[in-house]
């Protein structure tokens, strides 16, 4: 894999168990059609968004993975629904090689989405607020998501004939979530189906399926002598080719945590110190490190992370493991054209705007390399996160009540950038603001208030075309 652009810099924590904005499916109807590219195969044959396909060479189009399975030749069978008049009608779509069928899907699961068995310790699902919208409270673990996503998946509730469908379409890589192996330890963190998830895991690595694998570390429930025992198992796997080491996540609104490695530096560091012989014998070994800690651990441990080669091209890297050495390098590559940056400045200073970039705290320092350089002279804000409490501080959990508790009422003259990633799909805060109301409410304040990417590349990119430069 090759090094990933930045998006931005933010991360969720890895017991943030379920896609933002996800529906359970109700009546099966299939894939529901949201685009049709014109003079595509789909449009020739009369598709229209607000269809559905419901079936594709016979087989039921429950998700992705059958489309793309079945929808591989240059000839393909469809049931078209459309409930504009409750008909279903065939029709068979031909294509020239290479074409795409012009179909856009509205998601990537068209039947019900397989939800959780497990009852983890950790789960930040259990952990949000009771005002939190009921989308928010969907814990998914559907391993057909884990191969189309990424999404990490504990594999506690797949039936035989899933395991067998991964094996026979030979899904790889799977991201898969582990935590610890030893069974009582695996069972107190994860629940009474902790088992059937090592067992499948073993299935589909004898199988040779690749592994992305994750552990979230919680202090004197799986580190210590068990974080040892999983790295060895994990070091005695080479089908899993990379392992995430992320810190436990809590908010208020538990009883159960009150600290974690953001609290204890020496604690971090010891756990960095703990990976790094697995990490060098893997180096030995592979040609990879393997083992990676995710940025959260460098910045708790007060650390820099490592260099980018060390990432092994960032396999993680949306589960915060090597954003901020990513940002870094972004930041000094952007900063190389120092005229470029200045001369964005230069007409912000001229226009009398404050550049003002928000991010959860854990960002800041690394958001301020790049927004408070002298060339740009901005100002990189921490959010504090007061609705979810805790050791919350990413960027993508940032709520809109804490950023109007806590910018100031007076926002004349300042050019306030919003980052992206805490708004979903559907264009919602956790807390349930529209962006467009949020951006709104910050503009009545005199801002000029916009919403973008924050990473470098991409920011400077964005205001170079607001201030039309
Ligand atoms: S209970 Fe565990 S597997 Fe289920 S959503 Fe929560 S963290 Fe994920």
């Amino acid at each position: 894999m090759t090094k990933p652009t930045v998006p931005a810099y933010a991360s969720t924590p890895a017991n943030y168990g379920a896609r933002r904005g996800t529906v359970p499916a109700e009546a099966f109807r299939g894939a529901l059609v949201v685009a049709v590219r014109p003079d595509s195969p789909a449009y020739d044959a009369g598709i229209e968004p607000g269809m559905y396909i419901s079936h594709v060479n016979d087989q039921s189009l429950t998700d992705m993975i059958v489309w793309l399975w079945e929808a591989d030749e240059d000839e393909v069978e469809l049931t078209v629904f459309d409930p504009s008049d409750d008909t279903s009608t065939p029709c068979v779509l031909e294509r020239f090689p290479g074409e795409d069928w012009g179909l856009t899907f509205n998601d990537a699961i068209f039947d019900e989405m397989r939800t959780c068995v497990n009852a983890c310790v950790f789960c930040f699902m259990r952990m949000l607020p009771k005002e939190s919208r009921d989308t928010l409270t969907i814990r998914d673990d559907d391993y057909r998501l884990s191969f189309l996503q990424g999404n990490f998946v504990t594999l506690t509730n797949m039936s035989d004939s899933d395991v067998e469908e991964v094996i026979d379409k030979f899904l790889s890589p799977m991201n898969v979530s582990i935590h610890a192996v030893s069974p009582d330890v695996r069972r107190s963190l994860i629940g009474r189906n902790a088992g059937r998830g090592i067992e499948v895991l073993e299935r589909l690595m004898d199988a040779g399926i690749e592994i992305h694998a994750q552990i979230v570390l919680c202090p004197g429930l799986n580190d210590g002598d068990e974080l040892d025992r999983t790295l060895r198992y994990c070091e005695a796997h080479p089908s899993i080719t990379s392992l995430g080491i992320v810190p436990l996540g809590f908010t208020k609104h538990q009883d159960r945590f009150a600290s974690s490695y953001s609290d204890d530096w020496r604690a971090a560091r010891a756990v960095v110190e703990q990976v790094r012989p697995f990490q060098e014998r893997a180096f030995e070994r592979f040609g990879r490190h393997t083992f990676q800690m995710s940025d959260e651990f460098y910045l708790a441990a007060r650390l820099d992370p490592p260099q980018a080669d060390f990432y092994d091209g960032y396999p993680q890297f949306y589960d915060g493991i090597g954003m901020i050495r990513s940002y870094l390098d972004d930041t000094d590559a952007v900063l190389a054209d120092a005229a470029r940056v200045r001369r964005t400045g230069d007409a912000l200073r001229s226009l009398g705007l404050r550049l003002v970039v928000i991010s959860g705290e854990a960002a800041r320092d690394t958001v301020a390399r790049f927004v408070e350089s002298p060339e740009l002279s901005g100002e990189a804000r921490a959010i504090k996160n007061y609705y979810f409490g805790g050791n919350v501080n990413v960027t993508g959990l940032i709520c809109a009540c804490d950023i109007l508790d806590q910018l100031e009422t007076d926002l004349g003259r300042v050019m306030l950038i919003l980052p992206e990633v805490m708004f979903n799909a559907d264009g919602l805060t956790l807390d349930g603001y529209h962006r467009e109301h949020l951006l709104t409410l910050l503009e009545e304040r005199g801002a000029r208030a916009l919403c973008s990417s924050t990473a470098p590349q991409e920011l400077l990119s964005f205001i170079e075309g607001d201030l039309g430069l």
